[in-house]
C-alpha cells in the first residue's frame, strides 16, 4: 500500500471522487456511506455496484485506527489513544461542556485532534517533542480521529481544535484536506468557525491561512510576551521572532474578521512575571486578541513548576486591567495526563496492550 495524501478512501474531497465514480451520483452515495452511515468496509457499500466497489477496493485503502485505551469518565475530559495501521500511537482529547475554553461558553463537546506523530519543534514544556517527530498525519487518519471519538463516546461532537500532538501549520496540505472534509455538508458537517487550528508560531503559514477562504480560527501559542522570554521555551522563536509573528498575526486579522486567541502557558518563574503579563496585555491589545491562560501541567522528566493559585490570579487581573478578554482555563484532565502527548508518552515508556 502506498501512503500518499490521497491513497485513503476518507482522504478524498468530493469532486475527486465524482471523477472517479461515474454517474456522478456515485460519488455522494460513497459520502454517504463514509460519513453519514459511516461503514468500514466497501463491501458495506451495498449500493454500489460490484465492479465499483471492486474497483476502489484495489484502488485505495481503507484504514480504521484502532482505539487502544481510553481515560476518563463521561462527565470529565476523556483521552482516547488510538494506534495506527503502522503502529504509531496518536491521542486525541474530547472536552465536555466547558465555559472557558476554545467556542463560545455553552454546552458544546469540543475534541482535541494530532496531526502529526510526534513533534520536532521541541518546545521546553511539552511531552508531545520529547521523542521528536516521526512523520505527518495523513488527511484520513486526522478525520478518523472525530469518527471514532464519536463512536466510542456515542456522543456528537461540535467543536474541533487542532491541539493534540504536533504542529499543525508544519502539515499544512494534509491538515486542510482534512478539514475540507470535517467541515464540508457532504462530510462531518462541522462549520469553519467552530474548527481551531494552534500553531507555535509558523510565520508563512500563518499568512497562508489568512488567505484560504475558510474562516477557521486561529489560536497562537505565545508562552513569553518578549523575545528572551519565548526562546528561553519555544526554540521556533529563533527562527520567527516575536515582531514577524504579531506581524503574521496582524495580517491574519485583517484577512478575517474575527478574533485571534493567544494561548500561554504559565511556568513559575519562567514567564509569569508581572512585567510579562503587561507586555502581553499590549501585545493583545494591538490585535484585539484574547488570551486564554493554562496553568502548566506536569509532564514526567520536565522540572518546570506551575505557578500558585494567587499567582496566576494576579496574571489574569493584570491583563483583565488593562482591558483584555482573558481566562484562566480550570485543568480538566490534568489527572489522566491530558497535556498534549503525555499519554502516548507514558503508553510507549510502558507496556502498551492493545
Ligand atoms: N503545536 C501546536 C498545537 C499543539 S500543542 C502549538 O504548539 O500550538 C498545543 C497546546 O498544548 C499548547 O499551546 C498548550 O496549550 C498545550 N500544552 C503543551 N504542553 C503543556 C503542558 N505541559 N501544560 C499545559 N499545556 C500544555
Ligand atoms: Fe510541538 Fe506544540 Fe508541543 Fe511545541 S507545544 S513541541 S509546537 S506540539
Amino acid at each position: 500500500m502506498t501512503a500518499s495524501a490521497e491513497s485513503d478512501i476518507k482522504s478524498l474531497q468530493l469532486e475527486e471522487l465524482r471523477s472517479l465514480a461515474q454517474p456522478s451520483y456515485r460519488a455522494s452515495q460513497i459520502t454517504d456511506w463514509l460519513y453519514k452511515k459511516r461503514v468500514n468496509s466497501f463491501a458495506e457499500m451495498t449500493d454500489l455496484p460490484q465492479v465499483l466497489r471492486e474497483k476502489l477496493a484495489a484502488d485505495f485503502s481503507f484504514e480504521r485506527i484502532d482505539v487502544v485505551r481510553v481515560l476518563g469518565s463521561s462527565d470529565t475530559t476523556r483521552k482516547f489513544l488510538f494506534r495506527l495501521s503502522d503502529g504509531n500511537l496518536i491521542e486525541a482529547v474530547l472536552i465536555p461542556a466547558s465555559p472557558a475554553l476554545y467556542g463560545s461558553p455553552s454546552d458544546r463537546r469540543t475534541i482535541c485532534v494530532s496531526t502529526q506523530v510526534g513533534c520536532a519543534y521541541g518546545c521546553k514544556f511539552c511531552a508531545s517533542g520529547l521523542d521528536g517527530w516521526k512523520r505527518n498525519l495523513r488527511p484520513n487518519e486526522i478525520v478518523n480521529q472525530i469518527i471514532a471519538v464519536e463512536r466510542e463516546s456515542r456522543e456528537g461532537i461540535d467543536n474541533i481544535v487542532f491541539m493534540g500532538m504536533g504542529e499543525p501549520l508544519a502539515n499544512y496540505n494534509n491538515v486542510m484536506r482534512a478539514i475540507q472534509i470535517i467541515n464540508a455538508p457532504w462530510g462531518i458537517g462541522i462549520g469553519a468557525r467552530h474548527i481551531t487550528i494552534s500553531t507555535s508560531g509558523l510565520v508563512p503559514q500563518i499568512r497562508k491561512l489568512g488567505e484560504q477562504p475558510l474562516q477557521i480560527r486561529l489560536a497562537v501559542s505565545l508562552h513569553g510576551a518578549t523575545d528572551g522570554v519565548r526562546s528561553r521555551i519555544m526554540p521556533v522563536n529563533r527562527k520567527y521572532n516575536l515582531s514577524s509573528l504579531l506581524e503574521a498575526c496582524r495580517y491574519f486579522t485583517s484577512l478575517k474578521k474575527q478574533r485571534i486567541t493567544f494561548e500561554y502557558i504559565l511556568i513559575a518563574e519562567v514567564n509569569d512575571s508581572d512585567e510579562q503579563a503587561r507586555k502581553l496585555a499590549k501585545h493583545a491589545q494591538s490585535l484585539d486578541a484574547m488570551v486564554n491562560l493554562i496553568p502548566y501541567n506536569n509532564v514526567e522528566g520536565l522540572d518546570w513548576i506551575r505557578p500558585s493559585a494567587g499567582r496566576q490570579k494576579r496574571f489574569l487581573a493584570l491583563l483583565r486591567a488593562a482591558g483584555v478578554r482573558a481566562t484562566l482555563r480550570r485543568e480538566k484532565g490534568e489527572d489522566i495526563a491530558a497535556a498534549c502527548g503525555q499519554l502516548r508518552l507514558q503508553a510507549e515508556r510502558t507496556v502498551v496492550n492493545a
